[in-house]
């Protein structure tokens, strides 16, 4: 028998919703989860890792300069 561990593992995608819930990802056999809707992939237990989906790259443009304690609406 061998463990659920692998089998068990759901990981959602943090910029996709299926219904009420993130929708789940799809495993890799290289270790990723690809998310089907936005192409956002992830490498559990591997924090360096860079997606470079849509998403994730929006997020990564955003400018860290102005993080100095006073906050400024940069949308
Ligand atoms: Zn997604
Ligand atoms: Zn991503």
């Amino acid at each position: 028998m061998p463990t659920l561990t692998d089998t068990t593992l759901i990981i959602r995608c943090p910029y996709c919703m299926a219904g009420i819930d993130f929708s789940p990802m799809i495993a890799h056999k290289d270790g990723r989860f690809v998310c089907r809707d936005c192409a956002h992939t992830v490498r559990p237990g591997v924090p360096e890792y860079r997606c470079t989906c849509r998403p994730c790259l929006r997020l990564s443009r955003k400018p860290l300069l102005n993080d100095h304690g006073s906050r400024l609406l940069t949308q």
